[in-house]
């Protein structure tokens, strides 16, 4: 799940990591007020889930409460990379000097978390890292013992920073990995993270990635969430207990098992299919959570075939078979169709299935292939 910037920094400023003063507006004349209460210059930044978002012309600097919600009234409503902007950050304008990264993320080959820190900061660090990779320095963080001050300082003198901010920078640096391993997240970044005028340093820009699977340890993050960003497919997933994933294929699958689902991918790529997902139903399904499965794939217009691999052990082949049925009756289709159900109810699923004309199969390479076939428009029988 990832934070809007408002939300990252202020976790990361419960960690130590100074943040300019600004607040959240919904509207061109909270904007104004905003920066009324600031008494300063501000800059205007567009709340949206993508990067570039400056560069797009959803950040802008204003002067005066005049100004502010000028800018504040072009920004909202703005569309950046498919989203709309809802909501504004008025920050306090800050004196920047100079532009520092400062990001980690989980090094699964590692098995560590890597904090990396870069002398050209503001731009993207993918950038950097295709071009100037030299400017990234690097440290792996053992878990047991946790970020060390003598790592952040390690980075500091590696990019070249000045001696007199490496107090403020190791603050900064250790605070971001107590919020990172705190909020069980996936990555932390700071770009910029910034050298003002007077010398000091503060994070200017912040992005977050939590780790779905830890979120139930974290209710109070699990509400920052914003359904508006997410795709509606993955929202009615997450709701209904569906773990799926959405792919670029044209074969929907629905499986109940991760290991099963995979395999089914597989085998359809090994018929010459591509997957347009990755469906598990999980253990014991009811009727209604297979419907939502179904509408979910269904909802994927390059969809061309829908193949059920469903091995009935707690979950029953005639409860999933009733799922199927109610989700055509939802959602009427001509999306050519292969179910595969072993099992628990066999027989009876198939039944169910049959009598609604839908094409069957014993094995799952019979079931494949027949999908595969019907998403090329060939008659399956
Ligand atoms: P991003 O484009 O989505 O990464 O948004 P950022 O928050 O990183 O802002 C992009 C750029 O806008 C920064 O790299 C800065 O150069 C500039 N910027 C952001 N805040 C301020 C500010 O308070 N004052 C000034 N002068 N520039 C700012
Ligand atoms: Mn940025």
């Amino acid at each position: 799940m990832k934070l809007h910037e408002f939300q990252a920094k202020r976790i990361f400023a419960q960690y130590g990591v100074p943040i300019p003063r600004g607040e959240v507006a919904t509207t061109a004349t909270q904007a104004r007020e905003i920066a009324q209460r600031l008494g300063k210059p501000v800059v205007v930044k567009s709340q949206v889930l993508v990067g570039g978002r400056g560069k797009a012309g959803g950040i802008k600097l204003a002067r005066t409460p005049d100004e502010a919600e000028a800018v504040a009234d072009k920004i909202l409503g703005m569309n950046i990379k498919g989203l709309t902007v809802k909501r504004v950050l008025v920050d306090e304008a800050s004196d920047i000097r100079k532009e520092i990264y400062l990001g980690m993320v989980i090094d699964r080959a590692r098995r560590r978390v890597v904090m990396m820190a870069s002398s050209e900061g503001g731009v993207d660090i993918e950038e950097v890292a295709a071009t100037k990779p030299e400017a990234i320095k690097t440290v792996f963080i053992n878990p047991d013992l946790g970020m060390r001050a003598y790592q952040a300082i390690g980075l500091a003198s590696g990019i070249g920073l000045p001696q007199d901010h490496f107090r403020s920078f190791t603050q900064i640096a250790l605070g971001l990995y107590q919020a990172f391993t705190a909020s069980d997240a996936e990555l932390a970044e700071i770009n910029p993270l910034i050298i003002q005028g007077d010398g000091s340093l503060l994070a200017v820009d912040g992005k977050m990635v939590l780790d779905d699977n830890a979120l139930f340890r974290h209710p109070d993050l699990e509400e920052m969430r914003d359904l508006d960003e997410e795709a509606p497919a993955e929202t009615e997933a997450r709701l209904n207990g569906l773990s799926y994933v959405k792919l670029d294929g044209e074969i929907g699958c629905m499986v109940n098992g991760a290991g099963l689902a995979m395999a089914t991918m597989d085998i359809v790529k090994h018929f010459g299919g591509e997957p347009a997902n990755f469906l598990d139903i999980g253990g014991g399904a009811r009727a209604e959570k297979v419907a939502a499965a179904l509408r979910i794939i269904l909802s994927d217009p390059n969809v061309k075939a829908v193949l059920f691999n469903i091995f009935g052990g707690i979950t029953r082949c005639d409860e999933v078979a009733r799922g199927i049925l109610t989700a055509l009756d939802q959602v009427p289709t001509h999306v050519p169709m292969v179910a595969r159900l072993v099992g628990t109810n066999e027989e009876e699923g198939r039944a169910i299935l049959a009598s609604a004309h839908m094409g069957t199969a014993h094995t799952l390479a019979e079931a494949a292939q027949k999908a595969v076939a019907a998403s090329r428009g060939e008659l399956v029988a």
